[in-house]
């Protein structure tokens, strides 16, 4: 099994105008990503996780 493009941990930012975690619409690029994490704490925690690793690998530690 190949992992999907859409894996959770691997967002696609492909569409600034779209939310990656969600595929929802943002009002607009960068600045309507930030109001759309305040409303959907779902996203915001998802957003959050993904921060975490690359900041982990950034680092060289990779606890996965
Ligand atoms: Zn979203």
């Amino acid at each position: 099994m190949v992992p999907s493009d859409h894996s959770p941990s691997a967002p696609t930012w492909s569409d600034p105008n779209t939310c990656p975690f969600c595929d929802g619409d943002l009002a607009d690029p960068g600045a309507g990503f930030i109001d759309h994490l305040q409303t959907s704490e779902a996203c915001e925690t998802s957003f959050e996780l993904w921060r975490d690793r690359v900041s982990s690998d950034i680092g060289g530690e990779w606890a996965g």
